[in-house]
């Protein structure tokens, strides 16, 4: 796995050097765990822009408790963790320290420190400034953003397998609870939210990639409603907006079912986001921008009169996180690029009546978009 880490890396120090920065301090733990692999609460990395790795050898004698200058590459970790950084990142300088971010830009380069304005608390910025100021090899603090995150945008084959496998996981989750009839009238949406939760652990999540929704009736044209005590009744829209985590990467799918026949009115909005859902995929090619994409799909949606009930983006990418890196929304200049892995996500919601959303987590590839999560998209009547 170092290798790939490695690569990583090699990455991102070519988007330093584009950008004129001596070395990064990555602070941002999921960074962190992307660039190194590091699974641990308390790290920080600094990466410097020339590569000054060497070549497959192990550091791991190379510890040290103080933070004295040595301006290459290091990952830094606390007590703690000595142990799991060791097999973690076996390949990288380690210091054990606290706070990271302090020790390691004491040791860092002398010259410009990108440090990530996203993820750094202001009081951490005064101390760091500080710092700086009271070294005798100078070092000017520059603020960055998304440095990582763009480079994490699009995903390799071992994150594209991790994707498939959470996907999975939550495709085969929602199969069983169907097949046990676990949606049905009387139960209710904390009840199927538990049990959907608790399928997709045994089938290998580490955790839900987010707290599960499973909206009923009315609550189901509440985007983002939390599972109540509400009862499934005959009739209702339930939406399932859900996914696994497998291996730290975040699976993501929603599905609209009618219990019973549907209704007249919710046929109709199935209908519309149904194909405003497929047009938003089919818009996902190489090239095309965030704004675009969602255009796609919103314009059918407004076509139809329902614009205003459309009250959110199209989509995000997926990954280490559950929202990241691109945008499909309104205004977003995200471009696609093949292997971004990203939602397609419409919705139309009726206040006091009820709402649809259908979701894919897929993969943008030179020839289109690739669907991840397999679960049939006709209307599901239960
Ligand atoms: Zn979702
Ligand atoms: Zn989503």
């Amino acid at each position: 796995m170092t290798s790939l880490h490695r690569t990583r890396r090699s990455t991102v120090r070519a988007a330093l050097v584009a950008a004129g920065i001596d070395a990064l301090l990555v602070t941002d733990l999921i960074n962190v765990r992307y660039l190194t692999g590091f699974t641990g609460s308390n790290a920080a990395l600094l990466l410097v822009a020339a590569d000054d790795e060497e070549p497959e050898q192990a550091h791991g004698h190379t510890d040290r408790t103080t933070d004295e200058p040595d301006p290459r590459t290091r990952f830094c970790t606390d007590g703690r963790y000595t142990l799991q950084s060791q097999e973690q990142v076996p390949d990288l300088p380690r210091l054990i320290a606290r706070p990271c971010d302090v020790a390691l830009l004491r040791a860092a380069p002398a010259g410009s420190v990108g440090f990530e304005a996203r993820s750094l608390p202001v009081a951490a910025y005064d101390t760091l400034q500080a710092i700086a100021r009271e070294r005798t090899r100078p070092v000017s603090l520059r603020t960055t953003l998304d440095v990582v995150e763009d480079a994490r945008a699009v995903k390799d084959r071992t994150e594209i397998e991790a994707l498939e496998r959470a996907c999975a996981v939550a495709d085969r989750a929602l199969a069983d609870l169907i097949g046990a009839g676990g949606i049905r009238p009387g139960r209710t949406e904390r009840a199927v939210g538990l049990e959907l939760d608790q399928r997709m652990r045994e089938l290998g999540a580490e955790d839900p990639a987010f707290e599960t929704i499973v909206a009923a009736g009315a609550n189901s044209a509440v985007p983002h409603h939390r599972p109540t005590a509400a009862v499934l009744a005959a009739g209702d829209f339930v939406k399932l907006d859900f996914g696994a985590t497998v291996d730290g990467y975040h699976s993501d799918m929603t599905r609209t079912f009618v219990l019973g026949e549907p209704a007249g009115w919710q046929r109709e909005i199935y209908d519309l986001v149904h194909a405003a859902q497929a047009a938003g995929r089919q818009a996902c090619v190489v090239g095309a921008t965030g704004d675009a994409i969602d255009a796609a799909s919103r314009d059918l949606i407004a076509a139809a009169g329902y614009g205003p009930q459309f009250a959110h983006g199209l989509g995000h990418g997926v990954g280490l996180q559950i929202h990241e890196a691109p945008s499909l929304a309104r205004g977003s200049a995200s471009i696609m690029a093949p292997d971004m892995c990203v939602t397609v996500e419409p919705g139309v919601y009726l206040p006091g009546r009820g709402g649809v959303r259908i979701e894919d987590s897929g993969v943008i590839r030179p020839d289109g978009y690739h669907v991840l999560t397999q679960t049939s998209k006709d209307l599901g009547v239960l």
